[in-house]
């Protein structure tokens, strides 16, 4: 591929800026251009589009991602060394970048968008990948404010994302991230991609919202399904004690056998078991 833009290659402003990459904020940098612009061609068209990217670092997806047309990008890193870097594509890119300074955990980027569509795209930190993914996928109103994520996960963590029941990784994210979209991996990237290179593979996971998900309140699936996997090895009508409830009856009520293991039920059973738990939380026992 030929150059994507005509600042500086990523290793060079990487020595520039001093950015040695820091664990403890998940820094494993991408340093291949390429690379960048595959994954932010997942995301395409960007044409009309603002992206949210999380964690820009030395700023190679963001690079990608303007480049590649991207109308806006906001990316909120954390690292401010980073800020001088970014304030370099910042300019080459006028009025196109907004880089806002902090922790994304803290932040709400919605906030800053207007009526235009949205977008995450993010090679996001290891530490706080799924915690964001958690937020994103439990967002009210729905449907969300994103039209669709491209993420980059360790690989393990996007084959629990996109896990059906009966796979190895089937669990808590894989019912939030199938109750609401459609999840896909769409190639993976090999350790040596990165600096330092992490002890593991990396996965593109891009995920559609869907447009009407099956109606349930996300705190309650949240619940069920933390209460549900936390002991997933136990039968049901044991793992769900922690809610509180009256366990037969919130099996009862959802049709579920209570010698089930979680990782039998798949998400529209999940779905009524939560919708069944909020009935009984409520007091009542009406549908829901
Ligand atoms: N996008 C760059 C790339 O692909 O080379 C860097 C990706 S690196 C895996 C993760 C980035 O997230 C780092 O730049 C790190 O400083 C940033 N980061 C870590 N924790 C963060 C937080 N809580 N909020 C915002 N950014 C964070």
């Amino acid at each position: 591929m030929t150059q994507i833009d005509d600042l500086p290659p990523l290793r060079e402003v990487i020595r520039k800026h001093g950015l040695t990459p820091k664990k403890s904020l998940g820094q494993n940098f991408l340093h291949d251009l390429n690379l960048t612009a595959r994954i932010a061609r997942a995301a395409e068209p960007l044409e009309n589009i603002t992206v949210v990217e999380i964690g820009p670092g030395p700023g190679g997806l963001t690079r990608a991602l303007l480049s590649l047309g991207a109308r806006r990008v906001i990316a909120v890193e954390r690292d401010e060394r980073a800020l001088d870097a970014l304030s370099e594509i910042a300019a080459h890119y006028p009025g196109r970048l907004d880089v806002v300074s902090g922790d994304a955990l803290k932040i709400d980027v919605s906030e800053q968008l207007g009526p235009e569509r949205a977008r995450i795209v993010a090679n996001l930190p290891y530490n706080i990948g799924t915690v964001l993914l958690i937020g994103w996928l439990t967002a009210e109103p729905w449907p969300p404010w994103y039209d669709s994520m491209v993420l980059m996960f360790q690989r393990e963590v996007a084959e629990r994302i996109v896990a059906r029941v009966g796979d190895k990784g089937y669990g808590r994210l894989a019912v939030l991230a199938g109750w609401r979209t459609e999840a896909k991996i769409l190639f993976d990237v090999a350790p040596t991609a990165f600096v330092p290179p992490p002890s593991v593979t990396s996965s593109v996971v891009r995920l559609v919202p869907r447009a009407e998900p099956l109606a349930c309140d996300a705190i309650a699936l949240q619940r069920v399904t933390e209460a549900a996997f936390g002991q997933r090895r136990k039968m049901l009508r044991q793992s769900l004690k922690s809610l509180g409830v009256d366990t037969g009856a919130l099996l009862a009520g959802a049709g579920i056998e209570p010698t089930a293991r979680a990782e039998e039920i798949d998400v529209a059973g999940f779905v009524t078991l939560a919708r069944t738990y909020v009935r009984l939380r409520a007091g009542t026992s009406e549908g829901g």
